[in-house]
């Protein structure tokens, strides 16, 4: 008997995975799991041709999206999934994030070159230009030997090359998923290390939270699992894959099973029947 797993978090290269939406895909077979949904940072243009690419391959998909936000001046993450694809919200707040992000990118150009380590501008176009794409060019130049390295040195808050950009809320992220028809979810609690956001986030209007993460131990994600079900919130888990980018990080190494995606996967149903995977 197969076993259903789906995994609800990866990252393709149009944010800063290193696989395109289809070798996500084959790869997610090839890995045994069942379903899958791809949450780009900030980003749906994955969607909807993956779902054609996926359809009768034996891995069910649903619509997903990793929003960043900021609360408190604190990072925050917030999942968006099965919302529809017809909807205008997600999308419009996606573009605002793009002209952030390319504003943010040439910004953090600029300081790298006034340390004495320009890059050459990326040629291809990216939906979601992050960090890891600078810290990648980095490591092309030879300033650094890793992703971590150029985090640790240059690119992460208060370091040297770090540019905060324009911050989106929360409240705007969840908003745009609601107003698509989507479910919005607590991307990885277990990251987050004040107290007094976990308690604003948890009294917000949430669907759901990540309870299972990459590599956690079951002991560490008891705590989110307990939280979800004393609030009746959805209970969402994923690897949050980025290919090479995080090579310790698999696909599938967290899931979720078939109840939980067909909850999912019913929702999406209801609104964007035209757009279905199967
Ligand atoms: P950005 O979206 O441009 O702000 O970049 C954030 C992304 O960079 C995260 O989603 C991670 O994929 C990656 N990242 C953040 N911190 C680190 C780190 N210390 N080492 C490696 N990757 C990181
Ligand atoms: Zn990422
Ligand atoms: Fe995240
Ligand atoms: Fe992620």
């Amino acid at each position: 008997m197969i076993m259903f797993r789906a995994d609800l978090h990866c990252h393709s290269t149009f944010s800063d995975g290193t696989l395109s939406s289809h070798e996500l895909v084959d790869l997610a077979i090839a890995n045994g799991l069942t379903g899958l949904s791809i949450t780009d940072h900030d980003t749906t243009d994955a969607y909807p041709e993956v779902l054609s690419y996926a359809a009768g391959k034996g891995v069910a998909m649903i619509p997903g999206i990793e929003f960043s936000a900021m609360h408190k001046g604190t990072s925050v993450h917030v999942l968006g999934y099965a919302f529809s694809l017809s909807e205008q919200a997600i999308p419009s707040l996606c573009k605002r994030h793009q002209e952030r992000r390319e504003k943010r990118y040439h910004k953090i150009l600029e300081k790298l070159a006034a340390q004495g380590m320009p890059i050459d501008e990326i040629e291809e176009p990216i939906a979601s230009i992050g960090r890891p794409h600078i810290a990648t060019a980095m490591i092309q130049k030879g300033y650094v030997q890793s992703v971590e390295e150029a985090f640790k040195k240059y690119l992460s808050e208060g370091r040297p090359c770090f540019i905060p950009g324009e911050a989106f809320s929360v409240e705007e992220s969840l908003d745009a998923i609601h107003a698509s028809k989507g479910l919005a979810v607590i991307a990885h609690p277990h990251l987050i290390q004040k107290t007094s956001l976990v308690k604003d986030l948890l009294s917000m209007p949430f669907d759901g939270l990540e309870g299972y993460y990459a590599l956690f131990f079951p002991k560490q994600e008891e705590r989110w699992v307990k939280i979800a079900n004393h609030k009746n919130w959805l209970l969402t888990g994923g690897s949050d894959f980025h290919g090479s980018i995080k090579p310790k990080i698999p696909l599938g190494c967290s899931w979720v099973g078939e109840e939980t995606f067909n909850i999912l996967q019913r929702h999406f149903k209801q609104h964007d029947l035209r757009n279905t995977a199967t």
